[in-house]
């Protein structure tokens, strides 16, 4: 592997500066950090925007680049450590095991049928196949499209029939905390609504669940591998530009949006990314508490930490359980000294949970081995920061990105230069990223310091980031690029403002942006100034309409101790304290209109919250695509609530 270092290395600002005005020597020494079957010609096609070809020419292999380019010097170290809680299984793969499960799972796709440019649907637990099965397809240029695992029937037929998949590979059930989900009646049930039906589907039974199968279309993985035990597949070179997966956002905001994303873009900017801002070096372990469903989970459990070399944990499982099934919250930091992690990526939201049990778990286990935590997906607020850097003594790194990005728009890249990061920041704009803040009103670029505007990014879309909408240019096309009037640029859809270093605070998304009597306020900010109560564990706050002011803010709080709550008369002096912290932190303008005290708040299983379904169930409206929504007791809870209020 050969890495040009950069001359600008000593300055951040110069590297980003030149990634920007000298894109094509920038990225072609980035190139250099993974294996090419046929060095690309070009670096940049961006004849058409906003369709942006990276690496043209190029030819290389995602698998290739994650598992057999380390058999030379790492073959015998570990690759993936799979851990469930959930059976209190514990697996060691080397890249050399790797290297042969994938070549079965390979051979088995490619006894189904599977060729080059197939779908192939994943719908798995946490379980080391789905890491072979992405694998797999990656090696013999199949694309992947995995869909969160227990997803109900309904979301996983649309995404059949998005995806048209030649076979789907599944497994019996799912297992959270102790509850079996049976996968393989939700996938029956999938596949009678779904118009397209594979061929074959894939299966692996760990015998959680009973699993019927329908002669002719069902096979047992354990089957297939047993007669390909020693079947070579050799590694298919695929040109740069070709799709290596489809992957649905969040549905934070609305319908899910299938993103295509290419090979030669992806892996450089993972390679990348893991150089720059992870720090991951090989022989190292990197531990990403996501599922393989979203993003994060495809870029840093999977190919980011195994292009680097590094050793990936996949954990089944939660947080708080430890592998006999008892409760455990020092289970992650039980694996960080085992395994003697290196660099970890969460969510805030795990860590919130995390900060509800006693520290006394963390202060059990040697952290020694960890030097940083990158936490991304939603706000970071302050006091969880605080929390958690406090707890573990090294640096946390928040990352502010999206499932089309792929990898981080916002962080801090301490593998160019060591740079402070701010609480309440996810920093500054990565290489690549020529970011902008744009006015909605009049489209115009903010260039000032503390101006809030619209987050957006300047194409062409740096390595990595979507190709396209799957099967659907026109929506990627007027979805991102034709928001702002007036120009071609791509609208994150988030809200934010830059302060006089440079650095980035997220405010919010543009959906969830309060007009209140012609104040624009971004619900972050008061989420965040309600945060920092000391009895507050979790906060959203949404605006609703309001015939007088045009829109007012709703906050549902979630309290740290609701013990003392009972009363009506200590309920109202905890929301009257409330209010009182947005006064004096923000002005009585932001004052919510109500404050109400639930005990869980509506997210998707992703963790993020879901502030349209509880603006909808507040307005009196239909909530829309709740697909992602991870308990809908949370939503009956909050219309219960108004519906007794008011
Ligand atoms: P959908 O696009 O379907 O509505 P989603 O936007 O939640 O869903 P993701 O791509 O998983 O789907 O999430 C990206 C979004 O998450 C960002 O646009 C931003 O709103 C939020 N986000 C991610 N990281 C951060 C962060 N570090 N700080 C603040 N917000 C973040
Ligand atoms: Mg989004």
């Amino acid at each position: 592997m050969s890495s040009t270092r950069s001359q600008a290395s000593s300055s951040y600002a110069a590297f980003h500066q030149r990634s920007i005005t000298q894109r094509d020597a920038f990225w072609a020494e980035q190139a250099g950090l993974i294996d090419w079957q046929t060095p690309p010609r070009q670096i940049c096609d961006y004849s058409k925007p906003p369709f942006a070809k990276w690496f043209v020419g190029g030819t290389t292999n995602l698998c290739h680049n994650a598992v057999d380019r380390h058999l030379k010097d790492r073959a015998q170290q570990p690759a993936l450590i799979a851990v469930s809680t959930e059976t209190g299984r514990e697996q060691v793969y080397t890249f050399a095991d790797l290297h042969l499960e994938v070549q079965r799972m390979a051979a088995a796709l490619l006894s189904l049928g599977v060729t080059q440019g197939d779908r192939v649907l994943i719908y798995m637990p946490m379980i080391p196949e789905a890491v072979f099965a992405m694998l797999a397809c990656a090696r013999i240029g199949a694309i992947h499209s995995v869909v969160f695992g227990g997803f109900a029937s309904g979301s996983l037929a649309t995404r059949i029939d998005d995806a048209e998949p030649k076979v789907i590979v599944s497994a019996d059930a799912g297992s959270r905390g102790g509850k079996v989900t049976a996968y393989k009646p939700l996938l029956d049930e999938a596949l009678r609504q779904s118009r397209h039906q594979p061929a074959s589907v894939l299966l692996v039974d760990r015998q959680l669940a009973p699993m019927p199968l329908v002669p002719g279309r069902d096979q047992l993985w354990s089957a297939l591998r047993e007669q390909h035990l020693y079947t070579p597949v050799p590694v298919v070179w695929v040109d740069a530009t070709h799709t290596s997966y489809t992957l649905y956002t969040s549905g934070t905001t609305g319908k899910p949006k299938g993103v295509q994303r290419d090979t030669g873009g992806y892996a450089v900017a993972l390679a990348a990314s893991m150089k720059y801002i992870y720090e991951g070096q090989a022989g190292e372990t990197y531990f990403s508490t996501s599922d393989i469903g979203w993003v994060v989970g495809h870029s840093y459990i999977v190919y980011g930490p195994l292009i680097a070399g590094m050793a990936t944990i996949l954990y089944e499982g939660l947080p708080i359980r430890g592998m006999d099934g008892q409760p455990d919250p020092g289970i992650w930091w039980r694996l960080v000294e085992k395994y003697k992690v290196t660099r970890m990526f969460s969510a805030p939201t795990a860590v919130r949970v995390l900060k509800k049990q006693d520290p006394v778990y963390l202060k059990r286990h040697d952290l020694s081995s960890l030097k940083a935590l990158y936490l991304a997906g939603e706000p970071l607020d302050e006091p969880t920061a605080q929390w958690i850097s406090d707890a573990l003594h090294v640096p946390i790194i928040d990352n502010y990105w999206q499932t089309e990005t792929g990898w981080p728009i916002l962080s801090i890249a301490n593998g160019v230069e060591k740079t402070p990061g701010k609480f309440g920041s996810p920093g500054v704009p990565m290489y690549g990223y020529d970011v902008k803040l744009i006015s909605e009103s009049t489209g115009e670029e903010l260039t000032g310091p503390d101006q809030k505007g619209v987050l957006a990014i300047e194409g062409p879309l740096p390595p990595g980031c979507m190709q396209t909408v799957w099967r659907d240019d026109a929506r990627f096309v007027n979805t991102y690029w034709k928001s702002i009037p007036g120009r071609l640029i791509y609208s994150t859809f988030d809200w934010g403002v830059r302060d006089q270093d440079g650095y980035f605070f997220i405010l919010g998304r543009t959906d969830d942006v309060i007009n209140v009597a012609g104040h624009r306020l971004g619900t972050r900010e008061i989420e965040e100034c309600i945060a920092s109560h000391t009895n507050v564990a979790e906060v959203a706050v949404v605006g609703v309409a309001d015939a007088l002011k045009g829109q007012v803010a709703l906050a549902f709080v979630v309290a740290r101790d609701a013990s003392g709550l009972g009363e009506a008369q200590a309920r109202l002096r905890f929301e009257g304290e409330l209010m009182q912290v947005v006064d004096r932190q923000l002005g009585a303008v932001a004052r919510p209109s109500r404050v109400l005290l639930v005990q869980l708040l509506p997210k998707t299983r992703s963790g993020k919250l879901l502030r349209r379904a509880l603006q909808a169930v507040a307005e009196g409206r239909d909530p829309g695509d709740l697909t992602t929504l991870d308990d809908p007791g949370a939503l009956q809870q909050v219309r219960e609530l108004l519906a007794g209020k008011s």
